[in-house]
């Protein structure tokens, strides 16, 4: 728990920021290609984060050139649900600033990469056109609120959605300053009141995902708080916290770790708002300020067990809470291909390699869903595995919209195999400064790889769930899936097992560093073993979870030459 420690600088930039203003204006209309230290924190908070390209940075330092500054910018869009007006205004910003390309992101958002500075004010105030918002996208805030995505029309998909919408607003923080710097709003004379955050703000980001049991696409353990919403038929009976989950950790320092959430309380239909703050309130007020590294609320969780996280809790909440209620067994929806969705209408899912929504050679995807959208008017609802869910389709109009598709050269769900529809990666390089190693180029070559082995020994069909990042830091779940491939080097790999499809229960390392060409060829052993020895109904990461590390190393060596062996 947080003491006497001195707080970082991160803390003294937020609280002297008159309410996240800092010197943005200023430095915005500046001639510098980039921002201050102490500014690049506060634009986070505005949705957007400032980098450089990777790729040209040492080439241009030798030539006495400076970096080639640029900018990610962030939608924050509640349960990845768009209109089609919105997902279009998207797509010609896409082409105007965000260099032809859209990246749909693991927790339902945009992205848009490349962004120089003198652009940033433009792509931000058009987002806002789009009656969409960058502001609280990042930083130390409540972020975007993801939510199982499937448009069924029945009340639990409503109602899902509805309380994403609901939480996305009502814990927005407050200050004006993102109109001010951005959409040129009047300035507001005297103190910023923000009475849910402080002036502090949150220690660290926080992050808040809404499912059921029944359909954990998003991940749901994976946030800090995860609601489950738990219904009897069409009833809502009301929800379980889960608090204390979180993916990112550091190489080499145990005192970082992923964790998933822990169901914490039951909280009745109409007191979500409010339990939802007590836990806000429980971070801000109980989190680590000193260290950012050690900063989630998952540190809280779990050095401070389950009794004084309830205790605390119920201080704030200055009730006693109910016991967490017992769930069904976890189950991830394939929402991929047509489903119809409960009124008479359809639904589409696409998944997306990387999430980038792109035209490049023969595959034209932007201009695909630019066409359907323009031509059928679906409901665009972006996914947590980085894909897009078309909704609200005539059951007329299915043909034509494949054909669409099939002419721009976008690959068909049921022409995928499950690991390649399954399997997410983060942007790492060239555009995120903390990667150690690639994660999106090598997502298509290395999953086709991967592939070749699983059709090799009869495993084509079979979901598995593999996730690839450049770094610890965890943005596409890596520790959440069957299999993490996590960037350790700018060669090497660490490769974690065990996890399982349905999103309960975290994955172990067992390969500490792998090159990238070495990948699918430790996977196949393993493969051979599970298509040989699996029990029935048991999936990849089950049977790697019930064997130790030793064994599993034991079968990768076997099938390698002596002096290859990790054992
Ligand atoms: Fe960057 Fe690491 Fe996140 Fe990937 S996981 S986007 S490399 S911070």
């Amino acid at each position: 728990m947080a003491g006497a420690a001195k707080s970082s600088k991160a803390e003294e930039t937020k609280r002297l920021s008159h309410g996240l203003r800092g010197a943005l204006t200023a430095e915005l209309a500046g001639p510098e290609s980039h921002f201050a230290a102490a500014e690049q924190l506060l634009l986070k908070f505005h949705g957007t984060y400032q980098g450089y390209d990777r790729d040209s940075a040492t080439e241009l330092k030798q030539q006495g050139l400076e970096k080639q500054w640029e900018f990610m910018v962030r939608a924050k869009i509640p349960g990845g649900r768009l209109t089609p007006e919105q997902y279009l205004a998207l797509d010609a910003l896409a082409e105007r600033h965000g260099g032809g390309n859209l990246r749909i992101t693991t927790r339902q958002g945009v992205q848009f990469h490349g962004i120089i500075k003198r652009d940033l004010k433009a792509t931000i105030a058009a987002i806002n056109r789009a009656l969409l918002t960058t502001f609280a996208a990042c930083g130390d805030v409540v972020r975007n609120v993801t939510a199982t995505p499937a448009p069924i029309a029945d009340a639990v998909h409503r109602r899902l959605q509805a309380d994403a919408k609901m939480l996305s607003e009502e814990l927005a923080p407050k200050t004006n300053a993102y109109h001010e710097i951005w959409l040129d709003g009047e300035a507001v004379a005297g103190e910023v009141d923000e009475p849910l955050y402080g002036p502090s703000y949150l220690p660290r980001k926080f992050k808040i995902g809404l499912a059921t049991p029944e359909d954990n696409s998003i991940d749901v353990l994976t946030n800090d708080l995860g609601i489950i919403a738990l219904f009897e038929g069409e009833r809502l009976v009301g929800y379980n916290l889960a608090l204390g989950g979180g993916l990112g950790m550091t190489h080499n320092k145990p005192k970082t770790y992923p964790r998933l959430a822990t169901p914490i309380a039951f909280i009745e239909p109409d007191g979500l708002l409010a339990g939802v703050k007590a836990v806000i309130q429980l971070q801000r007020d109980h989190g680590d300020r000193a260290d950012r590294k050690h900063a989630r609320l998952k540190y809280l969780v779990q050095e401070n067990g389950v009794d004084w996280t309830r205790a605390t809790l119920e201080g704030i909440f200055c009730r006693t809470l109910a016991d967490p209620k017992p769930m069904p067994p976890f189950r991830v929806i394939d929402h991929t291909g047509w489903h119809e969705q409960g009124d008479g209408r359809w639904y589409f899912g696409l998944a997306i390699a990387n999430g980038r929504v792109k035209d490049e050679g023969s595959l034209r995807l932007r201009t695909a869903l630019r066409t359907v959208i323009q031509r059928f008017r679906p409901t665009p609802i972006l996914t947590p595995g980085q894909g897009i869910i078309l909704g609200d389709v005539d059951a007329a109009d299915r043909a034509e919209i494949e054909a669409v598709l099939s002419q721009h050269g976008v690959s068909l769900p049921h022409a995928l195999k499950p690991i390649a529809r399954w399997a997410l990666a983060c942007p790492a390089l060239p555009s995120c400064g903390l990667a150690l190693n690639e994660a999106e180029r090598i997502r298509v070559p290395l999953i086709a790889e991967i592939e070749a082995v699983l059709v090799r020994h009869g495993l084509g069909d079979e979901e598995i769930s593999v996730r690839i990042t450049g770094c610890p830091n965890g943005c596409a779940r890596p520790y959440a899936g069957d299999i993490g491939i996590v960037g350790r080097t700018p060669r090497e790999y660490a490769l974690y097992l065990g996890g399982d499809f349905a999103g309960t229960r975290l994955n172990r390392l067992v390969f500490e560093r792998i090159d990238l060409a070495e990948i699918a060829a430790t996977l196949e052993p393993l493969f051979e073993a599970f298509a040989r020895d699996r029990w029935p109904g048991e999936g990849f990461g089950d049977f790697c979870h019930r064997r130790s590390n030793a064994e599993l190393i034991a079968l990768v060596d076997a099938a390698r030459p002596p002096a290859a062996r990790v054992a």
